[in-house]
């Protein structure tokens, strides 16, 4: 049986890391938007966690959105 695909990330990883960012309950409770586009942002639409102003900015994994990440950021990609 094939269950759904996994991340490219890994995904332990990546829940660990949104757990220390204290991230990972209100992305799973829908309640963490993205930087660029306001969407709602899951952990399967989660593209990037960046850090913005001493706040830490989630972006999701639309394409003109992580374009995006670089205006948004000032950092290059
Ligand atoms: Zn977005």
């Amino acid at each position: 049986m094939q269950k759904h695909k996994v991340r490219a990330v890994h995904d332990d990883d990546l829940l660990k890391f949104l757990d220390s960012v204290g991230l990972r309950r209100p992305i799973e409770a829908g309640e963490t938007t993205c930087h660029v586009c306001g969407e709602t942002v899951s952990i399967d639409t989660l593209q990037a966690v960046l850090p913005v102003n001493k706040t830490i900015a989630v972006v999701c994994s639309r394409v003109t959105c992580v374009k995006n990440i670089e205006a948004v950021t000032g950092e290059t990609a």
